[in-house]
């Protein structure tokens, strides 16, 4: 089939910085959407997967999925969008749509679910690539609509920042009076902060900056207890009916299941692998306590959640950089320094 060859950056190796690359992009098919990128935001994922950290990443990769963008063209058979719609693309860009997940709107769950980047594109059998780019094509059924009262820049994160810690607050059923903790304040992190607020909950962030104590009262954390700090740690146990940890990395879980309420979840979306310490199961049992996990949201959850930080004006609160910037973002993120989400200017990448 017939591609465009479009700017990227990505990088080749897991060891090389990311640089500027060339990427075909398929020509708009039937149902697709043409996008022109205006905001991409820097997700952990994104350099886990330049990285390698998954073991599974193909190179060369160009990552990115909270892509927001103007639609330049749409395909014959495509009626959802048109040419300058505001629009934006996430974590997903297909599924089978056959199986059970996909008919319960959960296609992130789907065996055959296609990630924005490192996932199979079946029209140019090679694998896709994601937002830092100066366009993308995406089916329009994995194309969203973006609020047009929300700033454009700061929107970009609600697409998997703000899905991945969504998805856990309405499958659990966070609503007034609900107590939930976040642990970890990065790009999930503050993110989960403003939802479980809106949402009405008690909200506590648990950290290990105590630097980051203002930030988070202010990004709606009612209360913020230092991790480290056995007091603060002793002051909250028994309490959460959920708690979202949004840590990268292996790190000790069995602090904070005591600190669940009877019937109270932890769930993880932040760490994929092997759990280091192991869990020990005694305050689990002492309490019908679980430990879950949780992956990015379906389309539909994801265009409800758009929705719903329209009505409540809610975005990231993001610093703006340009692609050329984007290795010391990578490690500025390693140090914990980012307040609280990276977002590309694709302009940058553009000029
Ligand atoms: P981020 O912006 O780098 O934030 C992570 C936060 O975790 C840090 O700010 C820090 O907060 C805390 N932290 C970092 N290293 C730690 C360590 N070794 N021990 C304890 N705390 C540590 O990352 P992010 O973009 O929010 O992503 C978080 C994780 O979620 C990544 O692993 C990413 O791959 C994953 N993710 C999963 C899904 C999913 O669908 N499940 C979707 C998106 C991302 P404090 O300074 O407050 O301690
Ligand atoms: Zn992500
Ligand atoms: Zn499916």
């Amino acid at each position: 089939m017939s591609t465009k060859p479009v700017k990227a950056y990505g990088t080749k190796s897991a060891e090389s910085d990311l640089e500027q690359l060339k990427i075909n992009r398929r020509s708009v098919t039937a149902k697709d959407v043409e996008i022109d990128i205006l905001f991409c935001g820097v997700c952990h994922s994104d350099l886990h997967f330049a990285r390698n950290d998954w073991g599974m990443t193909q190179y060369p990769v160009v990552p990115g999925h909270e892509i927001v963008g103007r639609v330049t063209q749409v395909g014959p058979g495509a009626s959802k969008y048109k040419v300058g719609d505001l629009v934006a693309v996430g974590c997903l860009v297909d599924s089978c749509r056959t199986c059970n997940n996909c008919k319960e709107d959960l296609e992130q769950y789907c065996p055959q679910w296609v990630g924005t980047y490192g996932g199979y594109d079946k029209h140019l059998d090679s694998p896709t690539h994601g937002g830092y780019s100066e366009t993308i094509v995406v089916d329009e059924d994995f194309v969203l609509s973006v609020p047009k009262n929300l700033d454009q820049a700061g929107v970009a994160p609600v697409l998997c920042a703000g899905i991945t810690t969504w998805s856990p607050l309405r499958h659990w059923k966070v609503g007034k009076g609900s107590k939930v903790a976040v642990v970890g304040l990065g790009g999930l992190g503050h993110m989960a902060l403003k939802l479980a607020n809106a949402l009405g909950a008690e909200v506590t962030l648990f950290s290990r900056s105590p630097n980051k104590v203002k930030d988070a009262l202010a990004l709606g954390a009612h209360k913020v207890v230092i991790s480290t700090d056995d007091a603060q740690m002793e002051g909250v146990m028994n309490h959460f009916d959920l708690i979202i940890d949004t840590v990268p990395y292996a790190h000790d879980l069995n602090p904070y299941i005591g600190t669940l309420s009877t019937n109270g979840t932890l769930v993880v979306v932040g760490y994929l692998g092997p759990l280091d310490p192991m869990l020990v199961t005694v305050p689990m049992i002492m309490g019908r306590r679980a430990v879950a996990g949780s992956l990015i949201g379906g389309i539909a959850e994801t265009q409800e959640l758009l929705d719903f930080c329209g009505k409540h004006i809610i975005t990231s609160d993001i610093e703006i950089i340009n692609i050329q910037n984007i290795n010391d973002a990578y490690e500025r993120m390693l140090k914990s320094d980012v307040h609280y989400r990276f977002v590309i200017d694709m302009k940058s990448l553009k000029e």
